[in-house]
C-alpha cells in the first residue's frame, strides 16, 4: 500500500462496522466512489451491480436527482428543527400524515427516530412506560426470535437473536427472550411438513409464554420476513398461527418493517404480504432510500393512549432525539415515497421479484446450493460444501469464498454466514435481473472450480 493512500489511511484511522479489524488491517477496504442507478463504482473505476441496495435500503438507486433536490431545497429553507415542546414543521407533519395513510392497518401516531436500532430501542421504552401506565409493571418482557435482527443498541441488540450481537457485549439484557427461528430448511425435522413446522413454531412460542407467565410478556417483535438473519421466509400458515397465540394472551405485535417496508416484498409492507396485523410498525432504510439517516415507528391508538395518559400525568414525555423528525430527512422521505408511488416501484418489485425468484430457484439443483429462497426483490442462496466435505468448513467460510467470486463478476451480495443475499434496488429492470443471474451463474462455476482443488 502506498503511504498516505486512501487504503492506508482507512486502515490507519477508520474503525469499521461489522468487519474483522485484524483481517481489515491486512486486506484493506473496498472504497466506493460514486453511484448511478443500480450500480456503484469503486475508486479504481470498477462497476458493480449493488445487489444489496447498500444495506437493503437504496430503493430508488444511487443517483436520484429528485432526492438530491428535495434535500437541497429543505436545507436552504429550514435545515434543522425539532419537535420538542410542541414545535413542529411542515415536512414532519406531512410525513406523519402520509405514513398513517399508508399503514396497512389503522394506525394512530408516528414517532420519529434516526435509525432502525433507535426506533426499536424506543419502542421497548414506550412499552415499559405503557405497562406502568396500565398498572401492570410486571408485563414488560419482549419475545423475539433466534436469528431475528432488530439493531445494535443495548435494547435492540438484545432483541436481535444472532450470536455476534450478544457475545462479549454482555447481552441480552434481562427480560428479552428468543423463540424458534422459522426456517423450515434448517430447523424442520425429518418427515415434518412445512405446516407442521409452523404449528411447532407457534407451540414453542405458546410454551415460552406459559413458562414465563402470560402476564409478564408485553410484546412479540419480528420481521415479517427475516432479513439479516439469512433471508428467512416464514413457512406457510406461520403468521396466522403466531398471531392466534399472541391474541390469546393479549400480547402486542411489533412488525419490524425496516427491511420489508416500502415495497421490498412486492407489496408496500411485509405485513401485507404475510397478512400480519401489527400494533406497532418499525420503519427505516427504504423510507429515505438511505439518502438520509431516518426512522420512525407507528402505533395504534390502543398503544398510544396509555402512553399519552401517563405523560399527561407526569407532565411531559421524557423522551426524544435532537435529530428526530429532522426536516431534511422528512423532506427526502416524502419525495422518496412519492417516487415509489409515481413509478409504481412496488409493482416493479413484484414483477422483477418474480423473475429474480424464478432465476434463483433455477440454481436450486446446483451441487453448491442447499436452498434458494425469497419473496419479491429479496432472496438468498444457501451455499453448501462439496458433498462429504461438510466438516472441513467453518460457518461463514463458504459465504466469504463465494463473495469473492461475486465481486470478481461485478456483483455485490452479502454473505449472511453461508447464505448469499440479494436485495437489489426497486428500480431494477428485467435485463438487470438477468445480469444478476448471469453473474451468479458465473460465480457458482468459479466457486465449484475452486472447491475441486
Ligand atoms: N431492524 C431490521 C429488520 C434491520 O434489518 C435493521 C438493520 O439492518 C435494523 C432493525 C437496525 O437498523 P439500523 O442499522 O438503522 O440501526
Amino acid at each position: 500500500l502506498r503511504p498516505n493512500s486512501d487504503e492506508a489511511r482507512d486502515i490507519a484511522y477508520h474503525f469499521h462496522s461489522y468487519t474483522n479489524p485484524r483481517v481489515h488491517e491486512e486486506q484493506g477496504p473496498l472504497i466506493m466512489d460514486r453511484g448511478e442507478g443500480i450500480y456503484v463504482f469503486d475508486t479504481q473505476g470498477n462497476r458493480y451491480i449493488e445487489g444489496m441496495s447498500g444495506l437493503w435500503s437504496v430503493a430508488v438507486g444511487f443517483h436520484e436527482q429528485r432526492l438530491i433536490d428535495a434535500a437541497t431545497q429543505q436545507m436552504a429553507k429550514l435545515p434543522y428543527y425539532h419537535n420538542f415542546a410542541h414545535r413542529s414543521h411542515g415536512p414532519a407533519i406531512d410525513l406523519a400524515e402520509k405514513l398513517i395513510g399508508m399503514a396497512p392497518v389503522p394506525m394512530s401516531k408516528v414517532f420519529f427516530t434516526n435509525s432502525g436500532s433507535e426506533a426499536n430501542d424506543t419502542i421497548l421504552k414506550m412499552l415499559w412506560y405503557r405497562s406502568n401506565a396500565l398498572g401492570k409493571p410486571e408485563k414488560k418482557k419482549v419475545i423475539s426470535r433466534i436469528r431475528g435482527y432488530h439493531g445494535v443498541t443495548v435494547a435492540s441488540a438484545s432483541m436481535t437473536g444472532l450470536p455476534y450481537n450478544h457475545k462479549s457485549f454482555d447481552l441480552p439484557i434481562d427480560g428479552i427472550l428468543h423463540t424458534t427461528c422459522p426456517h423450515y430448511w434448517r430447523e424442520g425435522r425429518d418427515g415434518e411438513s412445512e405446516e407442521d413446522f409452523a404449528t411447532r413454531c407457534a407451540e414453542d412460542l405458546d410454551a415460552m409464554i406459559q413458562s414465563e407467565g402470560p402476564d409478564t410478556i408485553a410484546a412479540f417483535i419480528a420481521e415479517p420476513l427475516m432479513g439479516a438473519g439469512g433471508v428467512v421466509v416464514p413457512p406457510v400458515t406461520y403468521w396466522e398461527k403466531i398471531q392466534a397465540v399472541l391474541g390469546k394472551y393479549d400480547i402486542l405485535l411489533i412488525a419490524d418493517e425496516v427491511i420489508c417496508g416500502f415495497g421490498r416484498t412486492g407489496k408496500m409492507f411485509g405485513s401485507e404480504t404475510f397478512d400480519i396485523r401489527p400494533d406497532i410498525m418499525t420503519l427505516s432504510k427504504q423510507i429515505t432510500s438511505s439518502y438520509f439517516p431516518f426512522s420512525a415507528f407507528m402505533m395504534t391508538e390502543e398503544v398510544y393512549a396509555p402512553i399519552a395518559d401517563e405523560a399527561g400525568r407526569i407532565g411531559v414525555l421524557g423522551h426524544g432525539y435532537t435529530g428526530g423528525a429532522h426536516p431534511v430527512g422528512a423532506a427526502v422521505a416524502l419525495e422518496n415515497l412519492k417516487i415509489i408511488e409515481e413509478r409504481d416501484l412496488v409493482a416493479n418489485a413484484a414483477e422483477r421479484g418474480a423473475e429474480l425468484q424464478a432465476g434463483l430457484r433455477g440454481f436450486a439443483g446446483h451441487p453448491h446450493v442447499g436452498e434458494a429462497r425469497g419473496v419479491g426483490l429479496i432472496g438468498a442462496l444457501e451455499i453448501v460444501a462439496p458433498e462429504g466435505r461438510e466438516e472441513g468448513f467453518n460457518p461463514g467460510q463458504l459465504g466469504a469464498a463465494m463473495n469473492k467470486h461475486f465481486l470478481k463478476n461485478g456483483l455485490i451480495s452479502r454473505a449472511m454466514m453461508d447464505a448469499m443475499a440479494f436485495c437489489p434496488p426497486l428500480i431494477i429492470t428485467a435485463a438487470q435481473v438477468r445480469d444478476i443471474l448471469t453473474a451468479v451463474e458465473q460465480s457458482l462455476e468459479g466457486f465449484a472450480a475452486e472447491m475441486q482443488v
